[in-house]
C-alpha cells in the first residue's frame, strides 16, 4: 500500500502544512503549522479517517510554526522538531505578520533518526542552509522528500535572512544530488517537483562548493 500525501496552503504566504497518510494503517503525520492551518488539517483527517500520530516542523520560521501549540493541541500529538528550532517555538519573537503561540517540541530530531508513517519509514536529514535547524524527512522506498524550504520549483530557501547561510545552502544543494530523479518534492511553498526537474541548477550551484 502506498502513502497518500495532501497539501495544505495556509497562511500570509501560503505556506504548505501536508497530511501524510499510510493508506493500508490510516496512521498519519503533519508536516508544519502554517498559521489557519488547524481547521484545514482538521477537516482532511476527518475526511480521511486518519489518525494523527505527530506534528514534524521542518524549520523554525515564523510561517511554519506559527500554528504549532493549535495543532498539538487539537491533534493530541507531540511535536518534532530540531535541537535549534526549540527554542523558537518556546519563545517566539514578535513582529511578524500573524501570532505565534508559544508551545513546546516534546521530541528532538536530527540526522538518521527515522520517521514511522505506519509501515513506511522516513529517514530525516539535516539540511542547514536556509536555517541552521532545517530537517527534512526522505522516504527512499516511496521516493517521497517532504523538503520544507531547502528546495523549490526553480531554486532553494532564502539565505539573505537571519540563520542563513550560501555557502551551507550550496553544501546541502550537493549533498541533496545524490537522491535519484524520480524523488518528488513537496516543498514548504508552492507545487511538488522532483529532483531531476531541478538537477541542472543544483548541479551548477554544488559546483561552488
Ligand atoms: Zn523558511
Amino acid at each position: 500500500m502506498a502513502l497518500s500525501i495532501t497539501q495544505f496552503p495556509a497562511g500570509p504566504i501560503e505556506t504548505n502544512a501536508y497530511l501524510v497518510v499510510d493508506d493500508a494503517t490510516m496512521d498519519a503525520i503533519v508536516i508544519d503549522a502554517p498559521a489557519g492551518s488547524v481547521d484545514l488539517i482538521a477537516g482532511g483527517i476527518a475526511r480521511t479517517g486518519a489518525t494523527v500520530r505527530s506534528l514534524i516542523i521542518t524549520h523554525g520560521h515564523w510561517d511554519h510554526i506559527a500554528d504549532t501549540n493549535g495543532l498539538a493541541r487539537t491533534l493530541n500529538v507531540p511535536v518534532y522538531a530540531h535541537a535549534a528550532v526549540v527554542d523558537r517555538i518556546a519563545n517566539p519573537a514578535d513582529g511578524f505578520p500573524v501570532e505565534i503561540v508559544p508551545a513546546t517540541v516534546d521530541h528532538q530530531l536530527d540526522e538518521g533518526d527515522v520517521v514511522m508513517v505506519g509501515s513506511h519509514s522516513f529517514t530525516v536529514m539535516f539540511l542547514p542552509g536556509h536555517d541552521v535547524g532545517h530537517i527534512a524527512l526522505y522516504d527512499v522506498e516511496n521516493q517521497i522528500f517532504l523538503g520544507g524550504d531547502v528546495l523549490f520549483p526553480g531554486g532553494h530557501g532564502r539565505t539573505d535572512i537571519p540563520g542563513s547561510d550560501q555557502a551551507v545552502m550550496n553544501q546541502t544543494i550537493k549533498r541533496l544530488l545524490d537522491l535519484p530523479d524520480d524523488v518528488v518534492v513537496y516543498p514548504g511553498h508552492g507545487d511538488q517537483t522532483t529532483i531531476g526537474a531541478e538537477r541542472r541548477w543544483m548541479t551548477r550551484l554544488a559546483a561552488r562548493v
